[in-house]
């Protein structure tokens, strides 16, 4: 009896490195222990000894949890309505300003952060982030640092960040991101720090200054460890279970006819439906498949052949007007990919079935 994979808890947080922890160690003892595998590796087709590259290994250092603030807000005390602006534009005008983004192209993440007065920048902070961390991190963390160096001073700051993304996460209370609550922990402590929205490249000299030192951070090499996103890890625990699941198929006794229709193994829903699934597996209203389990004394079709799936569809001249081009028997695992993968073979296969389906008596000799 199948058991059912553990759901998600929706109040999972990436940080929670227990969870990822149990679900790695479950796909490990149930499929690694059994094939005398010792750590997490390829088992068949990969190579013996752990690497970076390996799909199968996901380092401690990814799972790491991050600092949390020690305490949790009350619902009273939070009052950061005033201190993020999400819909109005920031006055940038007043006061010093500081001026904050993420970048992330081709595996390559920074952020960044300038300080202007009177329109000169007078303090920078960049920092290059892994591949693994998301754009969202980015913008946080550069949010963070910036809250982080307006603490030090009593004077009043303006934060302009171009994400409403991360805006809308630091002015939520049920936020889960712990850069978010690190950020609100700050605003709380420091009523000098305000945090405004401004439009993306429309002028903005700060804005423009930040994205470029942003984009430098991202090429340059000044390396920062953060925990990789809980996206991060659910795509690698999906890359594992896919190559796990990939390796049983190929590998495996059963179903051996409709592996060669169907090579790779996948979670996305199949475009196949009852008819076509009828067909490929040999599992339908087939000659062949009744006398199996004994409904039927014959196994061949009323016009003399062996009755089996693909003798109707390609040559039984009882049902030519449902016929393919029949397949040399070389190439009739290619035959069986392009028939299941177009769209108008996929109706045919249907009349077909529908056809047999209804014409039984004049299809099969009688018992
Ligand atoms: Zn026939």
């Amino acid at each position: 009896m199948c058991s059912r994979p553990p759901r998600i808890p929706t109040s999972c947080h990436f940080s929670d490195s227990s969870y990822f922890t149990t679900r790695l160690q479950n796909v490990w003892s149930s499929k690694g222990q059994q094939r005398g595998l010792t750590h997490f590796q390829p088992d068949k087709k990969g190579s013996s000894t752990p690497s970076k590259e390996s799909p199968y290994l996901i380092s401690q250092e990814l799972i790491a949890p991050l600092p949390r603030p020690p305490f949790k807000f009350h619902l009273a005390s939070f009052d950061l309505e005033t201190r993020v602006s999400l819909d109005r534009i920031f006055n940038t005008f007043e006061s010093i300003s500081i001026y904050t983004d993420g970048s992330k192209r081709d595996d390559r993440t920074g952020c960044a952060f300038c300080v202007r007065e009177n329109n000169i920048s007078t303090s920078e902070w960049i920092a290059q982030l892994k591949p693994r961390n998301s754009v969202f991190q980015a913008e946080l963390i550069a949010t963070k640092e910036a809250c982080t160096w307006a603490s030090q001073s009593n004077q009043p700051f303006k934060i302009c960040t171009d994400s409403k993304t991360s805006l809308h996460s630091i002015s939520s209370l049920k936020t889960n991101s712990p850069l978010a609550q690190h950020i609100q922990s700050i605003l709380l402590n420091f009523p000098n720090i305000k945090l405004g929205y401004i439009k993306a490249h429309v002028g903005y000299a700060g804005n423009e200054a930040a994205d470029l030192l942003a984009k430098k951070a991202s090429s340059e090499r000044i390396p920062t460890q953060y925990p990789a996103p809980k996206s991060f890890l659910k795509k690698k625990l999906h890359a594992i279970s896919t190559q796990l699941w990939q390796n049983e198929w190929d590998n495996g006794e059963t179903g051996r006819n409709f592996h060669l229709k169907l090579l790779k193994v996948k979670t996305s829903p199949a475009t196949c439906q009852r008819p076509e699934i009828m067909l490929a597996t040999g599992q339908g209203p087939f000659p062949i498949y009744f006398k199996r389990f004994d409904l039927r004394t014959t196994e061949c079709c009323s016009c003399g052949e062996l009755g089996t799936p693909l003798h109707f569809a390609t040559s039984c001249r009882l049902a030519s007007s449902y016929h393919f081009t029949k397949p040399s028997s070389d190439l009739e695992h290619l035959w069986w990919k392009r028939v299941l993968n177009d769209t108008l073979s996929r109706i045919q296969i249907r009349k077909l079935i529908n056809f047999m389906l209804k014409n039984e008596d004049n299809l099969f000799p009688p018992n």
